[in-house]
């Protein structure tokens, strides 16, 4: 998608180092992280929102949710951590291709 700054990352037209890739989803620190660990799980096809699911997009979510445990696992998070997907405006989602937020390394505050 033209003007996507995730599709971008994605086709590495802007330098992004992974933490971790697949033939589905990349996983990128994030560059303005809100806790001490803080990475976006990015699906590499582009749909903007998670009202957009169909069953193609919903089995690269699921794989994101398969994938996000191991990760953290290899993070040392094993005292947990926080899993965002914001939704819209109200939801304050600011990069509009879908993406997941792994947030963690400290206890996070309530909302
Ligand atoms: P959201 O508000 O859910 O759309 O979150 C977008 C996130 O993308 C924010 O936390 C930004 O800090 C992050 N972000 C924006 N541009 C980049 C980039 N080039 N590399 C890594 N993270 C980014
Ligand atoms: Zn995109």
């Amino acid at each position: 998608m033209e003007n996507c700054i995730f599709c971008k990352i994605v086709a590495g037209e802007i330098p992004s180092p992974r933490l971790y890739e697949d033939d589905k989803i990349i996983v990128i620190k994030d560059i303005e992280p809100k806790a001490k660990l803080h990475y976006l799980c990015i699906p590499k096809v582009h749909f903007a929102y998670l009202s957009e699911m169909d069953e193609a997009r919903a089995e690269i979510v699921k794989h994101c949710f398969q994938t996000i445990p191991k990760i953290a696992k290899d993070l040392g998070l094993e005292d947990g951590y926080r899993v965002i997907i914001n939704q819209g405006v109200n939801g304050g989602q600011a990069v509009l291709h879908l993406h997941i937020h792994l947030l963690g390394g400290e206890v996070l505050g309530g909302f």
